[in-house]
């Protein structure tokens, strides 16, 4: 004998019964079945809220009645074509029945949990009619057993109790003398001993199934569902969860408990003592391996063996300094809330015993406030304690597992992990068993929390990174399409599953929580919604995802603006834009704190030669004890395109053209040939070596003529370079005769910082310099001779994005 469950899902449709039937059918082949089935899936959701709406005096319940009765007809139709009358018949009687209830509760105006016992009950009565009928029409050995006239409880309606002496004894002699190889039987109903409906609670068919199996004493129970087993956290919330396959009674319980629907909790306790093993098995899925439940004690993959999570939890707090001396304090809080029938979900105390802070179901927390206070009338009213303190819109979540208590370190991971994405945790629990680390966090936080403690505990081996890059112009551009090229190898050698989740550019952005497919991302950004900075922000905050990071790929002020906001939701902010990071000071001091105290890494390689390794060289000499006490540079990719192309057979006009042609200069020239760009870069280095210092402190002697200085437009910057050729030439000419090549050049020595054109001479690391390269030379306490050179080209589109690829990746690996 076999003993199968199938829940509402899978008997949610004609399509999803006839998998059933074909699965009974072939298991019959080998044996009896006892098949305990759930309501049509929704149909006990709807028959409650028919009945709320009777109650209330809303019509509209009749047109839920209509659409459960419509949703049964379909079902028996389709799954009896022509073969019908006899099911809808007796689904008539029973629907008239259930009208003239709603009819009375729409009357008297009351729904006592009496009545709505009697009223869900006709969820199951009618799934388990319907399919013993249907398999009857098919010429299959079956036939249906009302369970309530089998399980027998006390008369707490709607969560009843099972008195197993009788009930067991009820199951055992009916299946003596059953004849048919299939017995289906309604889950979830029961029967008080005085004969009134009552039921086990809800998602209660699981224990009616354990119930039955207990009292045949069978070799398995089976639960069907519409997952291939428990997973290693809710599949519908982390898409990487996957079917444990072996767990223990108590690591299944304790999942359950703390919110893991697939199993509803009472259903281990008859089956455990005698051993009876639970298979959780898929039906839309039905060679899916799934999950066994039994005693072997099993170890795989690591101590924590799930994580689960329970939604609209209340956490109520007392607290007050004259609570250590209130005699018996315990006993009456927890004797009130029993009273109440309200149950306790986590419980912690602080060691001082001045608080303690419960965990509870958000829809008892008014009857709780009310009850405790007017328990505690005399301490409140004499300042012993505050009146309790209740917060709303929590969960709780728990990592699940036999062996933690002989693992070290793993609620410090936990914190840890929760922390660094901004998951503020309002109370922890660790249950004395050590099997369970709960925690309360803010129920909007729960997705990213599962994923995060997901990703830390079962899939270690990847980090998934989530960006959002705001800028798609050439360099953005080329930055999609690296990371589109480079996401596989990525996955595969570094374990970074790198996602861009958001794209933007100045009119349009486009997002999607699992990631945007990037071989179309150009089409879906131009169909996407109206751009703006803020907006964008918004939609980043609101997906919350673990490890975001935003990526500015513009050089945009009111981009550089909002790095605030983005670190406070400890997202990480990597930039090329170097305009917050040569902002005034404060603002630059700002960013680094709010990046240590939010845990989120501020990373702007590119300001300063493109994609070569300077910053993050510097940082490491610095981290490492050594101290800067001179740079000298050449940073400006544009500026060393001009003066190597520059002599006396150009014009100075023409180069400086072409230099924007080839897209080494901004749209505005004057911001590189003013200087103004390398004086940010060099007050970046400065900054980054620890000197506290301002744009307005770096000298800056301009090579330009003095109307060049004084236009107000590019335009007339333009007719400048064409008019002061002689004076650009004579730029030239000096060099030339002292055999000098001519660089801009940045410095900074010991605490100041100067930019300018200087005549290099042979010899000098500066003069051989080609085309748009830079380099910068490192003087330092460890290097005081020769210098720490970094050389290479600091300017174009592919070198800058791939500079920002290294930054998102040293993020991954952070
Ligand atoms: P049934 O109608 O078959 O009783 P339920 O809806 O009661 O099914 O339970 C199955 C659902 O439980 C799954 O669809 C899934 O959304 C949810 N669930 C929550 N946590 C887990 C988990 N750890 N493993 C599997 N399913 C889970
Ligand atoms: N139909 C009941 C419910 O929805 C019992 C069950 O499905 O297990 O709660
Ligand atoms: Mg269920």
């Amino acid at each position: 004998m076999k003993v199968l469950k199938f829940g509402g899902t899978s008997v949610g449709s004609s399509k999803n019964i006839n998998n059933v039937i074909n699965i009974l059918e072939n298991y019959g082949k080998s044996g009896n079945i006892a098949c305990v089935v759930s309501a049509v899936g929704g149909i006990t959701d709807k028959l409650l809220l028919a009945g709320k709406q009777a109650q209330k005096k809303d019509d509209a319940f009749i047109d839920t009645f209509n659409l459960i009765k419509d949703i049964h007809f379909n079902i028996i139709k389709e799954l009896n074509p022509g073969k019908y009358e006899a099911i809808i018949n007796y689904t008539i009687e029973k629907l008239n029945a259930l009208k003239s209830l709603l009819d009375g509760i729409y009357l008297i105006n009351e729904l006592s949990p009496k009545t709505s016992d009697k009223l869900v009950s006709f969820g199951e009565i009618l799934s388990s009619f319907i399919i013993a009928e249907t398999m009857k029409n098919r010429g299959l050995s079956a036939n249906r057993k009302n369970s309530q006239e089998l399980i027998t409880t006390n008369s707490n309606f709607t969560k009843a109790e099972v008195d197993y002496k009788i009930t067991n004894k009820n199951i055992q002699e009916y299946f003596k003398s059953a004849s048919e190889k299939i017995i289906i039987l309604p889950g979830f109903i029961s029967k008080s001993k005085s004969g009134e409906q009552t039921t086990l609670g809800r998602g209660g068919s699981d224990f009616t199934a354990a119930i039955v199996a207990a009292a045949l004493n069978v070799e398995q129970l089976e639960i069907w569902t519409d997952v291939s087993g428990m997973f290693t956290t809710n599949p519908k919330m982390v898409k990487q969860a996957y079917p444990i396959e072996k767990i223990s009674y108590q690591e299944a319980m304790e999942l359950s408990h703390f919110g893991a629907k697939v199993l509803y909790p009472p259903t281990v306790q008859p089956v455990l003592s005698l051993g009876i093993p639970i298979h959780i098995k898929n039906t839309l899925e039905p060679e899916a391996v799934g999950t066994i439940i039994s005693n072997d004690p099993v170890n795989t993959n690591g101590p924590v063996k799930g994580i689960s999570n329970i939604n609209n939890i209340a956490l109520l707090t007392l607290q007050g300094s004259g609570m250590v001396g209130i005699p018996g304090f315990s006993k009456r809080l927890f004797e009130t809330l029993s009273q109440e029938k309200i149950n306790v979900i986590l419980i912690t105390q602080a060691s001082s015993e001045h608080s303690i802070c419960l965990g509870i179901e958000a829809k008892d927390a008014e009857l709780a406030k009310s009850s405790i206070d007017a328990v505690f009338e005399n301490e409140i009213a004499l300042g012993k304690i505050d009146p309790i303190i209740v917060e709303t819109g929590l969960s709780i979540i728990a990592l699940v597992g036999d062996n933690m208590k002989n693992h070290q370190g793993i609620s410090g991971k936990m914190f840890s992990s929760l922390g660094k994405n901004n998951i503020n945790i309002r109370a922890i629990a660790q249950g004395a068993s050590e099997k369970n680390i709960s925690a309360v966090i803010l129920e909007s936080d729960v997705k990213k929390a599962l994923n995060t403690l997901h990703e830390q505990f079962f899939e270690s081996k990847t980090k998934q990174l989530n960006v959002f890059i705001t800028g798609v112009g050439n360099v953005g551009e080329r930055l999609v399409e690296q990371i589109k090229q480079q996401r596989k190898y990525l996955k595969e050698n570094l374990k970074i599953n790198l996602r861009v989740i958001g794209l933007s550019n100045s009119r349009k952005m486009v997002f999607n929580e699992d990631g945007i497919d990037l071989k179309t991302w150009k089409e879906q950004l131009e169909n996407g919604e109206k751009a703006t900075l803020q907006g964008f922000f918004d939609r980043t905050k609101s997906l919350n995802l673990r490890n975001s990071i935003f990526v500015d790929v513009t050089a945009n002020k009111d981009v550089a603006d909002l790095y605030a906001q983005y670190l406070k939701e400890s997202i990480g902010i990597v930039a090329c834009n170097k305009i917050a990071c040569s902002s005034d000071f404060d603002n630059y001091k700002l960013l680094k704190r709010l990046s240590l105290e939010y845990n989120a890494p501020l990373l702007f390689e590119t300001n300063v030669g493109a994609g070569l390794p300077i910053i993050d060289t510097l940082n490491n000499l610095i981290a490492s004890g050594d101290k800067v006490t001179s740079i000298q540079a050449v940073l400006s990719g544009s500026l060393n395109f001009v003066f190597n192309n520059f002599n006396n057979q150009t014009k100075f006009y023409d180069v400086v053209k072409q230099a924007g042609v080839e897209g080494y200069t901004e749209p505005d020239p004057r911001i590189d040939l003013s200087g103004v760009d390398v004086a940010r870069k060099i007050l970046i280095l400065a900054r980054e070596s620890g000197t506290q210092m301002d744009l307005e402190d770096i000298e800056n002697t301009s090579f330009l003529s003095e109307a060049g200085l004084k236009s107000d437009t590019v335009d007339d910057f333009y007719k400048t370079l064409i008019a002061d050729e002689a004076h650009y030439q004579s730029l030239y000419t000096s060099a030339k005769t002292k055999n000098c090549q001519l660089k801009y050049v940045a410095q900074f020595n010991n605490g100041k910082a100067s930019v300018g054109l200087q005549e290099i001479p042979e010899g000098h690391p500066f003069y051989n310099l080609q085309g748009s390269d830079n380099i910068v030379m490192f003087y330092t306490h460890r290097y005081v001779n020769q210098p720490m050179i970094i050389k290479g080209a600091g300017a174009g589109a592919d070198v800058t994005a791939s500079g920002l690829f290294a930054d998102i990746i040293r993020l991954g690996n952070d």
